[in-house]
């Protein structure tokens, strides 16, 4: 059947009863419903059969009818001609639906004779609505929660909007002292002088982002270094309607650093003071030792005859003590000459081992030593120095060594993530544990100088070569066992 074969009112009625998405409802006076369109029952479940005759308040909750509210609906309705409201309601099977009502009044020569009522059904909506402020409400919590960072958001001119909880602690305002005053209260006079914070605005505004530290002023007037991140917000037209603000408080750390730098200055001050000293002292010593040689040997030479067999003897002790103090100096001259050489080439520690085995060919057989050298790496550093390093230890392994035992010695390198751990060991005298810290110090030695000769330099010097590798180096050894010494080279120095 077409809808043309309906007068205008079927038609009328045909068009409401077929709608979906609206529930359409006609009450009478008192609120009773008297039709039901599909709508209604799509969006109640309740079938026309099942609801036509009953009160409209049937769909309200518990709460809403302890207020009357479906009266209070209708009534107003009947004042204003119409009314709307939002609000839970109930469905046939007990579950709710946020309904979004519209209550109109049908009148008859001045009378309210009935009501329509429409029904939007605006769950889904309602639903992402409140998951949105919920999120956003937590969103607002952990901001103004946070305690370590100073989190503010600034108008387009600056000012501040809120405060949360870490720019509080940072910077020493209550929320009602600050809100509405300009940022630039945090920056110091000379700053404000020299438009920092006016700075830093632009180019948030022109770049989008800007980062500045520095030092600011709290409440108190104190000052602490801030490290800055600002950010701008735009609208939908990208014209920029404010700025966040994330401030941190990093005064402990710029002290930390700080004290670091000065302690580093301090330290590369002494040691260069220390080693012009070393320096211009061991010359100056040579001069009187030259002339306590030069006199010694003029005696011997002119006086032989007059010296008896005590004097010849005090002469040679002479002698021999002058020697050991020329050795003395040209030990400590080399000393604080290690790492003066400053260029970092590519040293290859294999090639500086055989080249050391070839140096010590003779020493090497006569004492029958064995030298094992395992893979070694291939690194950047000082490589006079390294020579010295691996030749001083390998050496002191063969003078160290056992009497009746011929020496072996190891030596291993081990790749860690920042340096190269090498180890040397030998099957030599070993040493007591109780005076090991002493050895890498200048002129320590632990054994006595008619049995091995040496004046206490060359560990120093190997201690100070690993340093400047930006290493260290250390030792195990059990007496009468033997020793295994270990340095480390960094693989990344950037300067010496
Ligand atoms: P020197 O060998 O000239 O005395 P070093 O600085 O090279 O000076 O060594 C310091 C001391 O460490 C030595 O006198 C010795 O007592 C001890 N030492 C060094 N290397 C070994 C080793 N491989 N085995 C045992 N003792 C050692």
């Amino acid at each position: 059947m077409s809808l043309t074969y309906l007068n205008s009112h079927q038609r009328l009625l045909k068009m409401v009863e077929e709608i979906e998405d609206y529930a359409i409802v006609l009450l009478d006076e008192y609120g009773n419903i008297e039709n039901w369109n599909k709508g209604a029952q799509k969006i109640k479940g309740y079938t026309a059969a099942e609801i036509i005759g009953k009160n409209f308040s049937i769909f309200y909750t518990e709460a809403d009818l302890a207020e009357n509210l479906p009266t209070k609906l209708i009534n107003e309705a009947a004042r204003n001609e119409k009314v709307t409201n939002e609000g839970w309601r109930i469905r046939k099977d007990g579950t709710r639906f946020w309904g979004s009502v519209l209550i109109t009044a049908i009148h008859n020569d001045g009378e309210v004779i009935g009501f329509t009522k429409i029904i939007r059904d605006m769950t889904a909506i309602k639903e992402t609505e409140d998951a949105l402020r919920k999120s956003e409400d937590r969103y607002h919590k952990m901001v103004s929660e946070v305690v370590d960072y100073a989190i503010v958001l600034l108008d387009a001119d600056g000012n501040i909007e809120n405060w949360n909880k870490g720019a509080e602690r940072i910077k020493g305002y209550l929320p009602a002292e600050i809100i509405g005053k300009n940022f630039r209260l945090f920056y110091t006079p000379e700053d404000r002088k020299n438009r920092v914070p006016d700075q830093i605005i632009s180019t948030a505004r022109y770049q989008g982002r800007a980062q500045q530290d520095g030092w600011r002023v709290r409440k108190d007037g104190t000052l602490f270094w801030g490290s800055v991140t600002i950010t701008a917000l735009y609208d939908d037209e990208g014209i920029v309607t404010g700025f966040s603000k994330v401030t941190r408080d990093l005064t402990e750390k710029r002290k930390s650093e700080k004290a670091h730098e000065e302690h580093m200055l301090d330290l590369s001050r002494r040691n260069s003071e220390l080693e012009q000293f070393t320096y211009i002292a061991s010359h100056d010593l040579q001069e009187p030792l030259r002339t306590i040689s030069s006199f010694n040997e003029l005696l011997k030479e002119q006086y032989y005859e007059q010296l008896d067999d005590d004097g010849r003897m005090f002469t040679d002790m002479i002698e021999q003590s002058a020697d050991r103090m020329r050795n003395l100096i040209h030990g400590l001259l080399d000393y604080t000459r290690i790492g003066t050489r400053k260029s970092l080439t590519e040293v290859n520690c294999n090639t500086v081992v055989q080249d050391i085995e070839k140096d010590l060919y003779k020493l090497i057989s006569e004492t029958n030593t064995t030298i094992i050298s395992h893979p070694l790496p291939i690194l950047q550093g000082l490589k006079m120095e390294l020579i010295q390093l691996f030749q001083n230890l390998i050496s002191n392994a063969i003078k160290y060594r056992k009497k009746n035992l011929a020496p072996v010695i190891e030596i291993r390198a081990e790749e860690h993530r920042e340096h190269w751990q090498f180890s040397l060991s030998d099957n030599g005298i070993g040493m007591d544990q109780r005076y090991i810290h002493k050895i890498f110090m200048i002129f320590q030695r632990l054994h006595n100088r008619d049995e091995y000769k040496g004046n206490g330099i060359g560990l120093a010097n190997c201690k100070k070569i690993a340093e400047l590798h930006k290493g260290d180096i250390w030792v195990h050894s059990v007496l009468g066992e033997g020793s295994t010494f270990y340095f480390t080279i960094a693989k990344h120095i950037d300067h010496l």
